[in-house]
């Protein structure tokens, strides 16, 4: 298999230049080879651009379409580097983890806080740890960020200014480079289930929502009357819902018996859900809402949209929900 990577440019801050209007991702993969030629280091590198966008405008078609390119690469590269903005970032390494399911190779997602233009930047940083583990000949998902890589649909951002933006959500990073070198966790690794397959179709008819005191129901209803076709809703806590002076679940019930399928996931960053534990999770177990368990809201939303881009037949989307794709979720929650 070649060694050579290839490195896909999508923009973000790490391309940053100052205009008129703000930062906006101004440099193309070409201003930017010398400095990605000089972390590079023996690693044989090729450059592409695929867009130049602040990840605020990257929208489910970008996903499509980026895991088609990067299938059509595959067996020409040891290893793929995208460069994002850092914003969406965790979406689009939790979609392309579903899309490019047993990938034989290292698809590395990275981006930074600071333009690789500006000295101080954690911008070469983060590309060098990227192509090291690009150059891993691990297969899966990741991503690299502040010298760690994490499963891409485990990431979440979790700071919006620090360099250690990045974290591995219920689940250990997969690498670590400290002074000893990087050290990877093979055990953290997901173990490739089957052959690789692109499966890049994704339904865009789904919303998510945050529950808070004085959500109405009506709220709800109008989804539904839009035509959605899945719900992820963060609830509180462990998965609590209201259903008393507002029966919020009741509202679930009838549009769920609409066919709508509703996820329930927690507003809380840590451990997930656990909804068969007070009669609120009971009970929108009991009308049919499906589980998020341990997984991150990114990875709970882009499964969710993957997969109603598969089947509209309830029970598969239920099986499906449950299983464990790329590593996303352990099924019990902690
Ligand atoms: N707004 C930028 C983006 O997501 C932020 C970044 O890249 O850090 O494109």
């Amino acid at each position: 298999m070649s060694r050579k990577i290839l490195i896909i440019n999508t923009g973000g801050t790490l391309s940053a230049v100052m205009k008129g209007n703000g930062l906006i991702p101004g440099l193309s993969i070409y201003d930017m080879q010398k400095e990605l030629r000089m972390v590079s280091g023996d690693t044989d590198i090729e450059i592409e651009d695929f867009c130049s966008l602040d990840s605020a405008n990257i929208f489910p078609e970008d996903w499509g379409l980026l895991a088609e390119r990067i299938s059509e690469c595959r067996n020409q590269y040891g290893g793929i580097v995208v460069i994002h903005g850092t914003d969406t970032l965790a979406y689009t390494s939790s979609m392309l983890s579903f899309m490019l399911r047993n990938i034989g190779i290292p698809v590395v997602i990275t981006g930074s806080q600071l333009s690789i233009t500006n000295p101080v930047a954690d911008a070469m940083e983060n590309c060098r740890c990227a192509i090291h583990m690009a150059a891993s000949q691990i297969p899966g998902v990741f991503v690299a960020f502040n010298r760690k890589v994490m499963l891409g649909c485990r990431a979440s951002k979790v700071r919006s200014l620090s360099f250690d933006a990045f974290e591995s959500i219920n689940y250990p990073n997969i690498a670590t480079i400290s002074s000893l070198g990087m050290k990877i966790d093979t055990t953290a690794v997901p173990e490739r289930t089957g052959i690789f397959k692109l499966a890049n179709s994704y339904s865009d008819k789904v919303c998510m929502i945050k529950m808070f005191p004085g959500i109405h129901t009506e709220f709800v209803e109008a989804v539904a009357d839009q035509g959605y076709k899945g719900l992820y809703i963060e609830a509180y806590g462990i998965g609590g819902m209201p259903f008393l002076k507002h029966d919020f679940i009741g509202t679930l019930d009838k549009i769920i018996r609409g066919g709508m399928t509703v996820v329930v996931g927690t507003q809380c960053r840590y451990e997930g859900t656990k909804m068969d534990v007070y009669e609120t999770g009971k009970r929108a177990l009991g009308i049919g809402a499906l589980e998020a368990c341990d997984m991150t809201g990114e990875a709970a939303l882009t499964k969710l949209m993957w997969i109603l881009g598969m089947t509209d037949d309830l029970s598969e989307i239920r099986d499906y929900y449950s299983i464990n794709v790329a590593g996303e979720i352990t099924g019990l929650s902690l």
